[in-house]
């Protein structure tokens, strides 16, 4: 019961402050499985959004529209920035609420959280050759979002090693058992 009420107390909260859930970006056996994602891009300079990982699940048919159900679960706030070839890009460490205490307290905790990320996207450094905001890379640092010293080519080639990476690290994940 209190799983549904504060999963609705979220919702609610997010959607009074102008936040919409995304779409799916692929098809799912279980969509009302999957963590409902919200977002708000009004109001804030192109290509920047606030989201936020709800934790909560549900389509009050298959199952009840609640949080889920791992305490530990916390719900995260991003400001995000997306680029010209449809990378999302972190303005900052997403910021997590963890979900103890009271409901109302969860909820403004998450609410503190949102303008925080608001106020990242607005101020957020500018790249000083293209005006493209700065995002925190893995190492910590500032770098350009659009890495636009490189050429098309060179980032189509960084992806596709990129990605052959992250299939030799999940690969080696299943091996080492
Ligand atoms: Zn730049």
């Amino acid at each position: 019961m209190l799983r549904q009420l504060l999963g609705l107390q979220i919702l609610g909260k997010l959607e009074d402050a102008g936040f919409a859930e995304e779409p799916q970006t692929k098809p799912l056996a279980k969509p009302y499985m999957a963590e409902k994602i919200y977002a708000r891009v009004d109001g804030l300079p192109s290509g920047m959004k606030v989201q936020v990982y709800t934790t909560v699940i549900g389509d009050n048919e298959n199952v009840p529209v609640e949080v889920r159900a791992s305490g530990k679960d916390a719900i995260r706030v991003c400001a995000v920035y997306v680029t010209k070839d449809g990378e999302t890009r972190g303005l900052s460490k997403e910021t997590r609420v963890n979900r103890t205490g009271d409901i109302e307290d969860i909820v403004d905790r998450m609410i503190e959280r949102m303008r925080n990320a608001w106020r990242t996207c607005k101020t957020a450094e500018r790249c000083a050759s293209c005006a493209a905001p700065k995002f925190v890379t893995k190492n910590n640092k500032l770098c350009c979002s659009e890495i636009c010293w490189k050429t098309d080519e060179e980032k189509r080639l960084d992806n596709a090693k990129f990605k052959v990476n992250q299939r030799k690290s999940r690969y080696n994940k299943y091996t080492r058992r």
